[in-house]
């Protein structure tokens, strides 16, 4: 972490939660945090399931905890049958959108080519978007972490000019310790962002580079929160897992 930029500790949910448990969680979170240092210096995002985003912006309202979207599609409007748009994201109360996870990727056949058009749709709007990128155990293992992540950023902000960009957070995600337990240590994640931020130097600008926030994700839990978020490069954590439960995650957002 460095003091110029303000750290994002943000909530994946993913297909988890009823309305009422939705409700349920984000209360005790607001409850959690209310009144505490945390929410003054860090950016607390909660990113439920899109059937709970309502009840979850009725449940944090005036707690300064941010709403987000898992997904969405790129279109304004239209026939496309199961999806939701950046309009809709904004209408019920988001100000950020995760891109790209490694689960839409993966499950869903997400390409580069989608992520891009999704990325280019919300910098059309104000939400602010955390782009998702992040190897598999196989490709580390052969060699081809690096090339694998710049291949993603590249895909993702391709035909993006550089101003535009200001807004973006990355969430450096290794598919590897997604969910599995392992987390990267510290000094491997810290790695893998510094040349994140490198490459956003070379593509965008020294300036954006050094404002970029870079969340780590991977079985990101109380006990590790503190040493990754300590080194330079990490500038927030993206939380699966431990999300779902409000008091583990309130002690991630405390770290210290
Ligand atoms: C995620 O899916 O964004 C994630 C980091 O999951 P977990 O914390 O469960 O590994």
């Amino acid at each position: 972490m460095n003091h110029h930029r303000k750290p994002i500790i943000a909530a994946n949910w993913k297909m988890f939660k009823t309305v009422p448990e939705a409700r349920e969680t984000a209360v005790q979170l607001k409850v959690l945090l209310d009144g505490g240092p945390a929410l003054h210096s860090r950016e607390v995002v909660v990113c439920p399931p899109f059937t709970a985003l309502a009840a979850v912006k009725e449940a944090l309202s005036g707690s300064g905890i941010q709403l987000g979207g898992q997904n969405l599609h790129w279109e304004d409007e239209g026939a496309f049958t199961g999806e939701i748009s950046a309009g809709m994201l904004l209408d019920c109360g988001c100000r950020y959108v995760l891109l790209g996870h490694s689960e839409r990727r993966q499950f869903f056949f997400e390409t580069d080519e989608a992520v891009s058009r999704k990325l280019r749709a919300v910098l059309s709007t104000p939400l602010i978007p955390v782009l998702c990128v992040g190897e598999s155990l196989a490709q580390r293992e052969g060699g081809r972490m690096e090339a694998v992540i710049e291949a993603q950023l590249a895909g993702a902000l391709a035909g993006v000019e550089a101003s535009r960009l200001d807004r973006l957070v990355v969430a450096y995600e290794p598919v590897w310790a997604i969910g599995t337990g392992k987390t990267a240590t510290p000094a491997i994640a810290d790695q893998v962002h510094g040349m994140i931020r490198e490459w956003l130097a070379r593509r965008c600008s020294a300036d954006m580079a050094a404002a970029v926030r870079i969340l780590y994700g991977g079985s990101v839990k109380p006990a590790n929160a503190g040493e990754l978020m300590a080194r330079e490069n990490i500038d927030g954590a993206l939380v699966g897992g431990a999300s779902l439960d409000a008091d583990s995650f309130a002690r991630i957002v405390e770290f210290k």
